[in-house]
C-alpha cells in the first residue's frame, strides 16, 4: 500500500456537479451501461464475443457513454494465481468507464465551431444541432471519449444527462446503480467522501486512490476531472493514461524547435556557400 499518494484535491469550481465511481463496489452488472443507453435512446451496439474479457461492449464510443470494463487479474500482489487463493478468489477489476468532463477540456478547446459548451453544472456538453462532424475533438481528448457516429456523422459522448439535471433529476446512470459504485452531486462534497472512503480501504490495507485528484499525477495538465474514480490499482490497469496531457499543449514546443531547427539549417547552409565561394577565388 501506497501511503505517500496524497488524494482529494480537485481544482473543480464551486457549484460543479460531476459524479464518484467507486470500483471497490461495482459487481459489473451493466445497469449504468443500459440506463444510459435506454435515456438517451443510444442505439445498440455490435454485440459479439471480443475473446479478449468477458467485457463485450469494448469500449466507450459514439453510442456507448458508460462503458463497464472487466479487468481480469492473473496474480494478486504477492503472485499469488487465483486458483492457489483460499477462498478462491475471482480477482476481477471492474470500472464503470465515462467522459471525465474535464475542468481544461480538450475537445471544447479543439472544437472549431464552438459546438462543445460548458454548461452551468459545470458539464461538457456536445451541442448536436451545432456539431459538422470534423472530428477535432475525437483525438483532442486524452482519454478517448467523443466519437464519430456512423449514423449521423457526429460527435457524440456523455452529457451527464444534461436534460435530466435541469429537471432536478440525477443522471440516468446514478439512478440505476444499484450498489451506488455511481454516485452523483456536487463535486466537491464528492471529493470529501471520496477521501473518506479511500482512508476507509487503506485502513482495511486495501491500495485505493482517486484518480481525477490533480495531487495524485493522474490528471496531468488537466487540473481536474469532474468525473473521477476510486481506483485499487494503477490507472494503467484501467487502461487509463497515468498522466494524460492535452494535445494542443504541445503545439507550441513542436512548433518553436522547428523553428529552431530551420534557422540552424539556414546558418549552416549560408556557411557552407560562402566556404564554397572563397574556395573559388581563391
Ligand atoms: S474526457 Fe474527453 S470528451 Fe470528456 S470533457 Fe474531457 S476532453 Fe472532453
Ligand atoms: S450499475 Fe453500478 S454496479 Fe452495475 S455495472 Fe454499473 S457501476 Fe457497476
Amino acid at each position: 500500500m501506497s501511503s505517500t499518494v496524497p488524494v482529494g484535491r480537485t481544482r473543480a469550481r464551486p457549484g460543479a456537479f460531476g459524479f464518484l465511481t467507486d470500483t471497490t463496489l461495482c459487481i459489473g452488472c451493466k445497469a449504468c451501461e443500459v440506463a444510459c443507453k435506454q435515456w438517451n435512446q443510444l442505439p445498440m451496439d455490435d454485440f459479439g464475443f471480443t475473446g479478449m474479457s468477458y467485457d463485450n461492449t469494448g469500449d466507450l464510443g459514439a453510442t456507448t457513454w458508460r462503458h463497464v470494463a472487466f479487468i481480469e487479474r492473473i496474480s494478486d500482489r504477492e503472485g499469488r494465481r487465483p486458483t492457489t487463493l483460499a477462498p478462491f478468489q475471482s480477482n476481477w477489476l471492474m470500472l464503470s468507464d465515462v467522459c471525465k468532463h474535464c475542468v481544461h477540456a480538450g475537445c471544447m478547446e479543439a472544437c472549431p465551431t464552438g459546438a462543445i459548451i460548458r454548461t452551468e453544472f459545470d458539464t461538457v456538453v456536445i451541442q448536436q444541432d451545432i456539431c459538422n462532424g470534423c472530428g477535432y475533438c475525437v483525438p483532442a481528448c486524452p482519454f478517448g471519449v467523443p466519437a464519430l457516429s456512423p449514423f449521423d456523422g457526429k460527435a457524440h459522448k456523455c452529457t451527464l444527462c444534461y436534460d435530466r439535471l435541469k429537471d432536478g433529476l440525477e443522471p440516468a446512470c446514478a439512478k440505476a446503480c444499484p450498489t451506488d459504485a455511481i454516485q452523483f452531486g456536487p463535486v466537491h462534497a464528492l471529493m470529501d467522501r471520496a477521501r473518506a472512503r479511500v482512508s476507509e480501504l487503506r485502513a482495511q490495507g486495501v491500495e485505493a486512490r482517486i484518480y481525477g485528484d490533480q495531487a495524485l499525477g493522474g490528471t496531468g495538465g488537466i487540473g481536474g476531472l469532474n468525473a473521477f474514480f476510486i481506483l485499487t490499482a494503477p490507472p494503467e490497469v484501467y487502461n487509463l493514461p497515468a498522466k494524460p496531457e492535452l494535445p494542443q499543449r504541445r503545439v507550441l514546443p513542436a512548433f518553436l524547435t522547428t523553428a529552431l531547427a530551420a534557422l540552424a539549417l539556414g546558418i549552416a547552409t549560408l556557411f557552407s556557400f560562402r566556404r564554397v565561394g572563397r574556395m573559388q577565388h581563391g
